[in-house]
């Protein structure tokens, strides 16, 4: 059971940063046509309504290139809502990941194949698992403060990397530089 999980956990990418420290073209080089973004530690702390300028404008650039999804397990629906707004973008509330239902309906409105949709997230246990399950390009990137940068402390992502190594999942020391 354990083994069979393991190479659930393993993420296509760890980037070395943020998600704002993360190049488009790393994206695009991997053929990625689409990206789902997690919101809560991905794009902002659970804790704050303001995305940080060098997320806002990662976001916007983005979007100008590829179709974008906020997909978010939050079941604060108004949250995830004003989020998506602000940015113009569809979105998924309470997706239940690491469940594959939502994620599926996303692919299928994306009409794209999944290894050219990058799950992108700061949660192996949910972002992670559940991308690879459906075989979507996952990213893990570094969990965000309320500054845009990396989280000083991100007790439950360093805790999720030190279980998945613990069955066995291979990860690149976090956080790995780009390739
Ligand atoms: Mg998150």
């Amino acid at each position: 059971m354990l083994q069979r999980l393991s190479p659930l956990l393993e993420p296509d990418l760890i980037t070395a940063g943020v998600l704002a420290d993360l190049p488009l073209d790393v994206l695009l080089a991997h053929q990625i046509r689409a990206l789902v973004l997690d919101v809560d530690a991905t794009l902002l702390p659970r804790t704050s309504a303001e995305p940080s300028q060098a997320i806002s404008r990662w976001i916007e650039a983005a979007a100008l290139q590829l179709p974008l999804h906020l997909f978010s397990n939050n079941p604060d629906h108004r949250r995830i809502a004003a989020i998506a707004r602000r940015f113009n973008l569809p979105f998924t509330a309470a997706a239940c990941k690491p469940r594959r239902g939502a994620l599926r309906q996303v692919l299928e409105q994306l009409q794209l194949p999944a290894p050219q949709v990058a799950m992108i997230g700061d949660r192996l246990f949910t972002d992670v698992i559940a991308g690879n399950r459906l075989g979507l390009f996952t990213v893990l990137v570094q969990a965000i403060d309320a500054d845009g940068r990396p989280a000083a402390r991100a007790p439950v992502q360093r805790a999720e990397m030190a279980l998945a190594r613990l069955v066995g999942a291979q990860l690149v020391s976090p956080f790995q530089a780009l390739p």
